[in-house]
């Protein structure tokens, strides 16, 4: 290994102020850093990392560095790698999803999977969730998949198993759960899959019952550091604290006011209490602000003092006043989408780069529209989380194969793809196969190759098997050579038909699933690039991570839209925050008193990441799963102080479209009239096509243009380049 640099510590710790540094250079032992937003936690933990390994106290591979997200994972690496460089390589700074299913890629073998375990994600579990209740016969109308997923899964977050869960049924419903959830447990096992929550709990588990492993990885991490402490559920704090040594070195860092998943289990209580956990900690407290505007801030404090039950924090900055908050109401979502793409255009305009930018949301329905918006606009956006891409079917498909390629006990990833493309497999031949190899406790894919010896399978059926089966024997063995994970999967889309199937169709429709595709191989391509030694367990298992959480590259200059959940951690000099009105934020679903609270802190977050400027929006009508609503203004707008705000509200006059906004004094900004009204007849010049004329006028600011040359076409009035000629 080449010799790497060595690091400054001086200049490390210059960059710091005092109770910053203190926790830096802490010798040894538990340590507590309990802070508000911006107050540099990530950044002491960073830091004390560097210091750490820069003055020898420990090597980088005995470091363990833990966070929530893969952007917020990704994101504390780089801050890491800027300070210490090729070391952090060798560290573990990741999510705790990523480390648990490291470390049963080794240790997996001893709870009876093997390491090639498939990762499940949300949709796949709730495959197998309704496959477990359909077998036991109940009426899924009556419990949903989802609700009965939600328990299984609250369950195992707590630790709790089907038998531990089953002694403490106390309603039908409860039974009902505890039923499934047996089936569901000994289906996933026979499948050698786990589901997200199990990649804690079986970690959990081989800790527990593993004494030498235990000792093994607590002697390795001498070091643990996580960052939004606050929002670890039971099972990651006892993962945690059985990997904790002797020595005790655990700094934990968090904000009480920033708990944002008790939905899933999270307890506040963890970090609450570290103290009386830890009575040696030595605990610091940050307060000066290195991130916000002082109004930003203002506006943070004032929204969460509306909360009761929290540690008080007094946050400062000397950053200034800044500019006021920004509160824009508007017509529709729309309207709301088009504001955000034209003040993003003067803002980039203004030079500021697109990258500086962020639109955060409630859920991730509401990206839909603003994204047709950009695109429209030539704004060239990244969706973080938003799992799209890889929830295609395609390229689901194309995933699967190489799943089976890896686990050949994998039923789901079979049933997912023996007949896709149609090979003339149908379900009651797969069923049968299925079952046999059920039955006999075999995996399916040895059934599969061997249908004559299946029971009930007609002539046509064993022979579509067996062509099959050839197929995937041959690209089993070449998967077995270990070649380059993008060739594999050229293959497998070549061997297996799919593409060839695909390209019969010749629609549009299937030429994007091809592009997909293409895409998939590309992402393998940079995998065998980047990976050190590359394997295709190691390729699925990134993709399966993803799932939850994932961008598409954080090249320079894309706006980045999410939803709040996913910005924790993260900080934009230039922060809009659309869908501000009650039942969308707070969300409907969390309108009673604890709800309500978790959904305050999730606005303290929200505004919290903005560095300069802060934008509020809310639609005055929205529509919400198919159906048009009208919303009040959130009361989180209501909660921030008028005098921090510039507020452009729509004062109509009764039966007017609006057509100017107002502002609060009464004056009228020409620069930001809503759009021009255009008339059927007007005669308008559009700056590719010349002069049309106006020969529509839609819903949602649409005109539709008639050109000679260029026969009808539609535009959004405000965004395309029109100019009225009279
Ligand atoms: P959050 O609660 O949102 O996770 P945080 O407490 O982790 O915030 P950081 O992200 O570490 O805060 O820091 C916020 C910003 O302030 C970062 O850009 C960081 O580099 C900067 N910062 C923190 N401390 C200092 C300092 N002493 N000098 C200069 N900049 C600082
Ligand atoms: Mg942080």
């Amino acid at each position: 290994m080449s010799a790497a640099p060595s690091i400054d510590v001086e200049r490390l710790l210059e960059g710091l102020n005092p109770p910053q540094r203190e926790a830096v250079t802490h010798e040894g032992g538990p340590l507590l850093i309990l802070a508000g937003a911006g107050s540099g936690k990530t950044r002491v933990l960073t830091h004390r990392i560097a210091w750490l390994v820069g003055t020898g106290r420990v090597q980088p591979n005995e470091i363990l560095a833990i966070t929530f997200t893969n952007k917020a994972a990704a994101e504390m690496r780089e801050r890491v790698e800027l300070l210490v460089g090729r070391r952090t390589r060798a560290m573990w700074v990741m999510t705790f999803h990523a480390a648990c299913a490291r470390m049963l890629r080794v240790e997996a073998p001893r709870l009876g999977y093997t390491r090639q375990f498939t990762i499940y994600d949300q949709a796949d579990s709730r495959r197998l969730v309704k496959r477990s209740i359909d077998e036991l016969g109940i009426d899924p109308k009556r419990f949903t998949p989802a609700a009965i997923q939600h328990q299984i899964s609250d369950a195992k977050n707590k630790l709790r198993d089907a038998d531990a869960y089953g002694q403490m049924v106390g309603s039908f419903f409860e039974q009902t759960v505890a039923d499934v959830y047996r089936l569901y447990e000994s289906e996933l096992h026979r499948m050698n899959a786990m589901d997200f929550d199990d990649l804690l709990f079986r970690s959990v588990n081989v800790l527990e019952l593993f004494p030498e492993v235990r000792e093994r990885y607590t002697t390795a991490f001498r070091h643990i550091l996580v960052d939004e402490y606050q929002d670890t559920n039971h099972a990651q704090y006892r993962w945690l604290q059985l990997l904790t040594g002797e020595e005790r070195n655990l700094m934990v860092v968090g904000d009480d006011s920033q708990a944002i998943f008790g939905f899933r289990g999270a307890d506040i209580t963890n970090i609450l209490d570290f103290e009386e956990e830890f009575p040696d900690a030595l605990t610091v407290k940050l307060e000066q602000n290195y991130r916000s505007t002082q109004t930003i801030l203002s506006a943070a404090n004032a929204v969460i003092s509306n909360n009761r039950g929290r540690k008080n924090k007094n946050l400062w900055t000397d950053l200034g006043q800044g500019d006021p908050i920004h509160v824009r109401e508007l017509d529709d979502e729309h309207a709301e989408a088009r504001f955000v793409a034209r003040e993003i255009e003067r803002i980039v305009d203004e030079g500021a780069s697109r990258a500086e930018i962020a639109v955060f949301y409630r859920t991730n329905a509401q990206s839909r529209v603003l994204e047709d918006t950009l695109v429209r606009a030539n704004l060239a956006y990244q969706v973080i989380g938003g799992t799209k891409f890889y929830e295609r079917a395609e390229v689901k498909d194309a995933v699967a194969y190489l799943t089976l390629l890896l686990n050949p006990q994998d039923v789901v990833a079979f049933t997912r793809v023996a007949n896709s493309p149609r090979r003339g497999i149908g379900a009651t031949s797969l069923g049968r196969v299925t079952g046999f190899a059920n039955t006999m406790g075999i995996p399916v894919f040895d059934a599969a190759a061997d249908p004559e010896e299946v029971p009930g399978l007609g002539a046509a059926a064993v022979k579509a098997f067996t062509r099959f089966m050839g197929t995937m024997r041959v690209l089993r063995e070449r998967a077995e050579t270990g070649p380059p994970v993008a060739e594999l999967l050229e293959e497998v889309l070549r061997e297996t038909g799919y593409l060839e199937a695909l390209e019969a169709e010749r629609t549009i429709e299937a030429q994007g699933r091809i592009e997909n595709l293409a895409e998939l191989v590309e992402v393998a391509r940079e995998y065998d690039g980047t990976a050190e030694s590359p394997t295709l367990g190691e390729f699925l298992q990134q993709i399966a991570l993803i799932a939850d959480a994932d961008t598409r590259v954080d090249d320079e200059g894309l706006i980045t839209l999410m939803t709040l959940h996913n910005a924790k951690g993260l900080e934009f000099p230039i922060v809009f925050m659309i869908g501000c009105e009650e039942g969308v934020f707070p969300h409907s679903r969390a309108l009673d008193e604890g709800g309500l609270e978790e959904e305050r802190r999730l606005a303290y977050v929200g505004i919290t990441r903005a560095e300069r400027d802060l934008y509020m929006t809310y639609a005055r009508t929205r529509n919400v799963f198919g159906a048009r609503t009208y919303g009040a203004r959130s009361r989180f707008v209501d909660e921030v102080p008028v005098d921090l705000t510039d507020r452009e509200e729509q004062r109509l006059a009764p039966g007017m479209r609006p057509r100017a906004t107002v502002w609060d004094d009464g004056d009228i900004d020409a620069a930001r009239m809503s759009p021009v009204a255009y008339s059927l007849g007007d005669d308008v010049k559009h700056a590719a096509f010349g002069i049309g004329k106006v020969i529509a006028v839609e819903p949602g600011g649409i005109v539709v243009l008639h050109f000679r040359d260029h026969g009808d076409r539609k535009f959004v009035a405000d965004l395309a380049p029109l100019e009225r000629v009279s």
